[in-house]
């Protein structure tokens, strides 16, 4: 009895083994799943944050391209209006010296010098006028979703969560997709700027009235005094050092939300958090022949 029941138990521990063998082969090939599937992810991540950084460094570089041709149309303007009224000027001269050539001939010359710069100017003014919007129906469920996949790693790694909230029954609207990602990133930028210490950062979409969508972003960071929300949409306000903020971003995306025909507007409480709400018409329904 001795003998077999030591023949049982030995099976048992065969087949135990077994099973441990095989459990552990099985393990093996789920780790080895999984490192294929984080190293995947990781790769993912790594691509992410490329095209992050690479959107991050276009939109300074847009930023510092606004404050150049701002400056530019600046100066275009002021150069002009007197230039204007130089070559008013001369033109009278011109009639009143009418009889004597010799007067006549300089100031011809004055005037043609000035018609010149005027020319320049002129060109300068259209060199940096704005691009026209490319308009295409847009699913702003997508934009979020996709501005939200390349924002992760970044919100991942700076102890941000992300929450979205996108209403299903969002109408399309006209836009300019790729404009309407940098109001996005822009607004989002400046709350992770606001979130040091980590928070929350949430994207919320909704069917408006009448015919309308609206995204709204919400943070949970440092929140804005008072006396600055009244100013927060001028061109070069800024509270950011020099060399982190320009005091451009906030502007640009008014007169983009603006060139839309859309509103942006803001709700801050300082130390609570700040919402920017953004309201865009919806796409005009075609008529069909007929309906
Ligand atoms: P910049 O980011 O270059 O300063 P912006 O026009 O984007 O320019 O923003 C202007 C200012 O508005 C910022 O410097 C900051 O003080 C304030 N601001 C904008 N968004 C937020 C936010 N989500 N939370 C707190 N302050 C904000």
């Amino acid at each position: 009895r001795m003998l077999r029941q030591i023949g049982e138990a030995t099976s048992e521990r065969i087949s135990l083994i077994e099973r441990i063998n095989n459990f552990n082969d099985e393990l093996k090939s789920k780790v080895a799943k999984a490192t294929t599937a984080l190293t995947e992810r990781n790769q993912e991540l790594r691509d992410l944050n490329a095209r992050l950084l690479k959107m991050q460094l276009e939109l300074v570089h847009l930023e510092r391209l606004a404050v150049a041709g701002q400056l530019t149309a600046t100066f275009a303007h002021e150069v002009g209006t007197p230039l204007n009224l130089i070559s008013g000027h001369v033109q009278l001269l011109i009639e009143s010296f009418h009889d004597n050539d010799t007067i006549v001939r300089k100031l011809a010359l004055v005037q043609s010098q000035i018609r010149r710069l005027g020319e320049i100017v002129r060109r300068l003014l259209d060199a940096t006028r704005k691009p026209k919007l490319e308009l295409a129906p847009v699913n702003l469920n997508l934009l979020v979703q996709s501005v939200g996949a390349l924002i992760r790693p970044t919100l991942y790694a700076r102890q941000i969560q992300f929450l979205d909230h996108l209403d299903p029954e969002l109408p399309l609207i006209q836009a300019d997709q790729k404009q309407l990602e940098q109001v996005l990133l822009n607004l989002i930028n400046n709350s992770l700027d606001a979130m040091p210490n980590g928070g929350e950062l949430s994207i919320e979409t909704a069917s408006g009235p009448e015919h309308t969508a609206s995204i709204r972003i919400r943070d949970t960071g440092a929140g804005i005094p008072a006396e600055h929300l009244e100013r927060l949409f001028e061109p070069m306000f800024t509270t950011k050092e020099i060399g982190k903020g320009t005091g451009l971003g906030l502007s640009i995306c008014r007169a983009i939300i603006k060139e839309h025909g859309g509103e942006i507007a803001v709700k801050s409480s300082l130390g609570a958090g700040t919402t920017f709400s953004i309201l865009l018409p919806a796409e005009v329904p075609v008529l069909q022949p007929g309906a």
